[in-house]
């Protein structure tokens, strides 16, 4: 369906201003000797004390890096602007969901506000190594509680603010949290989500949280503890919550964060990620492969409760000295073109979302972009999902006018940045991820471990450790050993199937788990979707393979519609003529079925294992990271 061999030359613009210009050279020196490639990109950072050696592999699959160095993310994502003409620059830019409410800061008032946290959570014994369950919507304090708990050395916890008090329960008491950061409640589509109540029922039975920090947001009206719960603006007026904070200098292989898996295919993993390794790798990625500018506005708008928010809407922009933005609303409410409204009025440089919001956008039409001005647009990135080459088209033309890089981006929570994308300057491939990032290389192969020839699909492995790789599963190194290490010992598997071309372009095709086998044929779920998508009364689908007497299984389509359309038996058979005409005959649907909704995880990814147990009466697993209805 897609011409796998159209590269598509980034506009003129883009080349002018990319901070690589020579990128096939970039990859050469660096797939040369990685190491040598992430040293060189960590001296543009501060370190207390220099390591001893960048990479450790002695205990692999415990990889270790920059090892004997002592730093820490805020020495360098804030403290070390506050000495340059950086400190009166806006640092973050913070729109409510009513966008008449603004709040901005600058690096000064930033690290003015992380010092008043980390003095509070201090003063409430929050050592070194403790965990803090952060449970925040999209409000500026999501960035002072981070910054704040890394600023002393506490490991963060970001719980995302959609999860109900049994996923909040179960990340705290795993974690063994001492700490929770709420707020009364959280503004949803003009509603208040009562937050503080959730946490109120997430921790009755939680033997170790001692304090919970209430921040006031919605004004709604809440139930305190008066031995558990502190108002926030209450302890920010005391004198310990005043004065100076000493950034801690860690080991840079001290944990940073733990952060939980989407859930996509069964229960979540905790990643461990930490200070040294994962400041180098984004920092690096997001001058490199993102293109970010100092002078830029950067808007990522994924929620600090997923990895893509905790790395790149918090940490990333901040390590490069840019001005970070933050909307608290969401892509359509109260008009879906609030998102174009806001790039328009506050000229943001790079938009960074993921394919089911540029689906759910597209559905509205064009002319809900087009009616604003929104050409201080240079960069426009997505990640979470395929981009299907349909969306990625629209996000060229529509969104970007022509003029943009669209960069697609391959990545886990457990990989803590970007392991796959298609740098600035780089020829592009609609529906292809990219290529690996300097420094990595990837590898598909069969079930044996040989490597399969180009074309062909497979399993998809990291060669290289990377700076930003998570360390272990928390408390669970031997799941860490066994889910990543163990099938091919050396590399890291992905979980993921993959192709890659003659090109070296990365195909993602879906989860291996999630592969159909038709007739003998291996079919990826991403491309049934794509072909499916590209037909003008589809908005979005999941493929599924349900067993199947002659074949072994069939392939099963549920799609929602574009608005305009109505499922009929018509359309069920255009739907099916149009895969086998685009894709191929065999990838022909067994059936498609309309319904409103998909069942997504909370990050916004298909549960295709979901619709699997559904349609086969089967028990559904894990559901405590599906998206209400
Ligand atoms: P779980 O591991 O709990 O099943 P999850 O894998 O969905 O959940 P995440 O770490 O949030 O949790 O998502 C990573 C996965 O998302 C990748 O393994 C891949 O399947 C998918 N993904 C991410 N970015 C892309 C992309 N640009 N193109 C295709 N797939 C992507
Ligand atoms: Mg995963």
């Amino acid at each position: 369906m897609t011409d796998e061999n159209a590269l598509i030359r980034p506009p003129q613009e883009v080349l002018d201003e990319a901070n690589v210009q020579d990128w096939e050279g970039l990859l050469e020196t660096a797939g040369a000797d990685p190491v040598a490639f992430w040293e060189q990109e960590a001296a543009e950072l501060e370190w207390s004390k220099p390591w001893e050696k960048v990479l450790d592999d002695s205990q692999a699959p415990f990889y270790h890096w920059f090892t004997g160095a002592r730093t820490n993310i805020v020495t360098n994502a804030v403290d070390r602007h506050l000495t340059t003409a950086r400190r009166n620059k806006l640092a973050l830019i913070w729109v409510g969901e009513d966008t008449s409410k603004v709040r901005t800061f600058s690096y000064f008032s930033l690290n003015r506000e992380v010092e008043k946290m980390a003095n509070i959570l201090r003063s409430m014994g929050v050592e070194k190594g403790d965990v803090v369950t952060i449970y925040l919507p999209r409000i500026p304090e999501i960035y002072f509680a981070m910054l704040a708990c890394a600023k002393i050395g506490a490991i963060h916890s970001v719980v995302f603010a959609g999860y109900s008090s049994e996923a909040l329960n179960a990340r705290i008491d795993d974690s063994e949290s001492k700490l929770v950061i709420t707020v009364d409640g959280s503004w949803i589509n003009g509603s208040v989500f009562p937050m503080k109540h959730i946490v109120d029922d997430a921790v009755k039975f939680s033997p170790s949280v001692e304090n919970v920090i209430v921040i006031r947001n919605t004004g709604t009206e809440v139930t305190m503890d008066p031995t558990r719960d502190h108002w926030y603006h209450e302890l920010g007026r005391l004198p310990i919550a005043q004065g100076h904070c000493e950034t801690v200098q860690v080991d840079a292989e001290d944990p940073l964060f733990i952060l939980y898996t989407s859930g996509s295919t069964g229960k979540p993993k905790a990643a461990v990620h930490t200070h040294g390794g994962y400041q180098v790798h984004l920092s690096s990625t997001m001058k490199n492969c993102l293109d970010i500018h100092e002078a830029d506005r950067w808007w990522c708008t994924a929620d600090p409760g997923w990895i893509t928010g905790t790395s790149y809407v918090i940490y990333a922009p901040l390590l490069r000295g840019a001005t970070a933005f933050m909307a608290e609303g969401s892509p359509v409410y109260p008009y879906p073109d609030v998102w174009w409204q806001l790039v328009e009025r506050y000229g943001i440089n790079g938009l960074f979302t993921a394919p089911t919001a540029i689906r759910t956008l597209m559905r509205f039409g064009d002319a809900w972009v087009t009616k604003h001005d929104i050409s201080s647009l240079r960069i426009l990135v997505s990640a979470g999902e395929p981009l299907n080459p349909e969306a990625w088209r629209w996000f060229h033309e529509v969104v970007g006018g022509g003029r943009c890089a669209v960069i697609d981006n391959w990545w886990q929570t457990e990989t803590g940045a970007m392991q796959v994308t298609s740098l600035p300057a780089m020829p592009k491939k609609p529906g292809s991820a990219g290529r690996p990032i300097p420094g990595q290389a990837v590898a598909v192969l069969d079930e044996a471990g040989n490597e399969v020839p180009p074309g062909t699909d497979g399993f998809l492995v990291l060669k290289n450790p990377w700076p930003s790789m998570l360390r272990t599963l928390f408390k669970e190194p031997e799941r860490y050993v066994e889910t990543y290490w163990s099938k091919y010992p050396g590399y890291y598997l992905t979980g993921d199937s993959a192709r890659v071309d003659e090109d070296g372009y990365v195909w993602i095709i879906g989860r291996t788990d999630d592969v159909i086998k038709v007739s003998g044929h291996r079919i990826g779920t991403a491309e049934v979707e794509a072909a499916v998508n590209s037909h003008p009364a589809v908005a979005e689908c999941a493929a599924i393979g349900l067993p199947h007497e002659v074949k072994g299984n069939a392939i099963h389509v549920v799609a929602v519609l574009a608005n305009g359309y109505e499922g009929s038996r018509e359309l069920v058979a255009d739907i099916r003529a149009h895969v086998s005409e685009h894709l191929s005959p065999i990838a022909k649907p067994e059936a498609v079925d309309f319904v409103d909704k998909l069942p997504k995880t909370r990050s916004g990814k298909i549960m295709r294992r979901v619709l699997r147990a559904r349609a086969l009466g089967e028990d559904e697993g894990d559901l405590s990271t599906l998206e209400n209805d």
